[in-house]
């Protein structure tokens, strides 16, 4: 049977008595509305610890004032069925006021600045801050061993293993491959706010980066790789770029160079109002 926690307490007590047992703890931090990018994290940690945590709460703090923070898809009693079937221990889904108790306790950080000096740190500002806050929490909360993030959000995934080794989290962290649909569009929470139709624009997306990781393979340069981005991209209806970025892994530093292994494009768009997105490594 799944436990359902809500409160810090709560979850607290039980992690110190799986502690006292000698079991080890994987965590799955989510935003719920799960999919089954997240539930393959779950099977991760399942096949990985003793104990699996999964966690749903909307962090406030890592919305712009002018994102998507209210309409955010919501659907706790699916999501229950699902972590349930697909074996998870302890559902931690607490309320804003646990995480952030009205007393200020909680400690802010900030992430690197340098990882957050592209990409979604650039067209999110304190985005990365609130994530970093948020999980920092959680892991005081849930003291994992083991924690698993998706590799769809390339970029989160090096702050949130940055932050961990400067704060000296005693957690490993767990990079998982990005499950796609089958034409390729990556799994997210946010695919729910699409039309019909914006669905099919944002298969751009995916396609634009398998196109210039190939050309990039081929011998090509970035810049070629961009502009071939740039027009599958600026050629469908409705997608706007939000920005496109060929950089080194794992410091994200802007490369001039293809590095062929080192490499990471990410890219982010809005299919009308809804911003998505992607990357591949190359
Ligand atoms: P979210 O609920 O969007 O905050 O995501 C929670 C976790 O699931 C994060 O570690 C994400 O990187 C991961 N995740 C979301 N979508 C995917 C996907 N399509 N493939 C792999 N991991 C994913």
């Amino acid at each position: 049977m799944m436990l359902c926690l809500q409160t810090a307490a709560e979850l607290a007590q039980k992690i110190e008595e799986y502690k006292q047992a000698g079991l080890t703890i994987g965590f799955v931090p989510t935003m719920g509305y799960l999919h089954d990018g997240h539930l393959a994290l779950v099977s991760q940690s399942r096949q990985n610890c003793d104990v699996t945590v999964v966690s749903i709460f909307i962090n406030p703090a890592q919305f712009g004032p002018n994102e998507d923070f209210a309409q955010y898809p919501r659907d706790l009693a699916r999501d229950k069925v699902l972590l349930e079937r697909a074996g998870a221990d302890i559902l931690f889904a607490p309320d804003t006021a646990e995480i952030y108790p009205p007393d200020n306790s909680v400690r802010q950080l900030r992430a690197d600045a340098r990882l957050s000096a592209v990409a979604c740190g650039l067209t999110r500002p304190g985005h990365f801050d609130g994530v970093v806050t948020v999980v920092a929490r959680l892991f005081d909360l849930a003291r994992p061993d083991k924690a698993f993030f998706g590799r769809k959000d390339y970029q989160q995934l090096r702050i949130i293993q940055k932050m961990a080794e400067q704060e000296k989290y005693p957690v490993q962290i767990s990079g998982c491959p990005v499950v796609r649909e089958p034409d390729g569009l990556a799994l997210s929470s946010r695919n729910k706010y699409l039309s019909a139709g914006q669905r099919k624009n944002a298969l751009a997306l995916s396609r634009s980066l398998t196109e210039a990781a190939r050309l990039l393979r081929g011998g090509q340069a970035i810049a070629a790789a961009r502009l071939c981005m740039q027009n599958i991209l600026e050629n469908t209806p409705e997608v706007k770029i939000d920005y496109l970025e060929f950089l080194r892994r794992p410091d994200l530093s802007r490369l001039t160079d293809y590095e062929p292994g080192n490499t990471v494009i990410l890219g982010a768009v809005y299919v009308g109002a809804t911003r998505l997105i992607d990357n591949i490594e190359v």
